[in-house]
């Protein structure tokens, strides 16, 4: 059944590889974005599709669109990003849900939140399960984004509780791959930045925090079986189990990249969680899903993709918002 499906925060990373996926499968697809981190390169190629619309629109201002299907992913993402406004990082991520939640209830479609591993701050059990509550601080530079995620969570059960509204959570841990924005300062793409122009990759802390990474098609590919799967609300975890130091990532990339950089150390994040490694038994269990591509090989993938930025010495681009 080809269906109606709208995608905030469609121009970014993960939304436009979703949109890619839907579009391969015969959907009609609205991707709509602000373009604050996202770029129109990313949408680029599906604009001949004549089942894709792009809708430049703000997902903390009211809308109405025929949907059957909403993904929520309208929401700076790294954290120079979404600490670089904050109160703007906390509007993005409650009004974005309220608005996504009134229109799938007034039309009744279904609605799935890109929920996010930070809502278990810095862990204290290990590997992170869906019933941990999780160990956030309030009121640090992280909260905007943590402490909004979890409201959005908050308002995704209240909606279902108070009016029956259709709801999926999928708490998505680190993901990677081609089309990260450059310049966003997410670790995989610092460091392969950094490795393909043989300039010392930037490690912060001693590098023994750990990572867990998913490769962006595994991901894509957990949050369309949740989204699709009756009877199930989730939250549930999508990631990889698989859990590295950052100073293995900085070797890996080196090798990867067979670049002369060297390692430097440089201060650590206040807050920066020091562990991350998902339990994904329920996604197994219920969704039938693991990921499937081996670090080395989304890595070498992500890498051809960055060679030719690596090339340009200019600073990405930045769309007026
Ligand atoms: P991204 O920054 O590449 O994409 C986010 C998109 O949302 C961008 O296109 C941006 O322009 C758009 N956007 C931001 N604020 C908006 C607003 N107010 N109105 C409309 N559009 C807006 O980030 P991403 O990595 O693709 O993340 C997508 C979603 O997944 C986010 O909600 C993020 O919290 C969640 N997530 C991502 C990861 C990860 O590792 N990438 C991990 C956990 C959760
Ligand atoms: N990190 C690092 N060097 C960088 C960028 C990030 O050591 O150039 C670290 C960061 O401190 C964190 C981890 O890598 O411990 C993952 O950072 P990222 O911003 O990619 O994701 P998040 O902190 O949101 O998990």
């Amino acid at each position: 059944m080809k269906k109606k499906i709208l995608v905030t925060g469609g121009a970014g990373f993960i939304g436009s590889h979703l949109v890619e996926r839907l579009l391969k499968e015969g959907h009609w697809v609205i991707a709509m974005d602000n373009f604050h981190t996202g770029t129109k390169d990313n949408v680029l190629a599906f604009l001949n599709n004549p089942r894709f619309e792009v809708l430049r629109h703000d997902v903390t201002e009211p809308f109405r669109i025929e949907a059957e299907q909403i993904y929520n992913l309208a929401c700076p993402a790294s954290p120079i990003h979404y600490q670089r406004s904050p109160i703007r990082t906390v509007e993005t991520c409650v009004l974005g849900p309220i608005n996504c939640l009134t229109l799938a209830r007034d039309i009744h479609a279904r609605v799935l939140q890109a929920s996010t591993s930070e809502i278990y701050g810095n862990p204290i059990m290990h590997p992170q399960t869906e019933s941990y509550w999780g160990n956030v601080n309030p009121i640090g530079p992280r909260s905007c984004y943590d402490e909004g995620k979890r409201v959005a969570e908050t308002l995704f059960f209240d909606f279902h509780r108070e009016a029956g509204t259709d709801i999926r959570i999928a708490r998505i841990f680190n993901t990677y791959g081609p089309r990260m924005s450059h310049g966003d300062g997410r670790v995989i793409s610092n460091f392969i930045l950094q490795a393909l122009r043989n300039e010392p990759l930037t490690i912060y802390g001693d590098g023994s925090h750990t990572r867990s990474f998913c490769y962006i098609s595994d991901l894509v590919e957990g949050l369309i079986r949740l989204m699709n799967m009756d009877g199930f609300t989730g939250p549930i975890n999508l990631g990889c189990p698989e859990e590295r130091t950052i100073r293995e990532i900085a070797e890996l990339i080196i090798q990867l990249t067979n670049s002369k950089s060297d390692i430097i150390l440089q201060p650590l994040p206040i807050d920066d969680p020091e562990k991350r490694k998902p339990d994904i038994e329920l996604a197994t269990d219920v969704l039938g899903w693991t990921p499937k591509i081996p670090l080395e090989e989304g890595l070498s993938r992500t890498i051809e993709y960055y060679k030719p930025i690596a090339d340009d010495n200019s600073p990405p681009t930045k769309q007026p918002r």
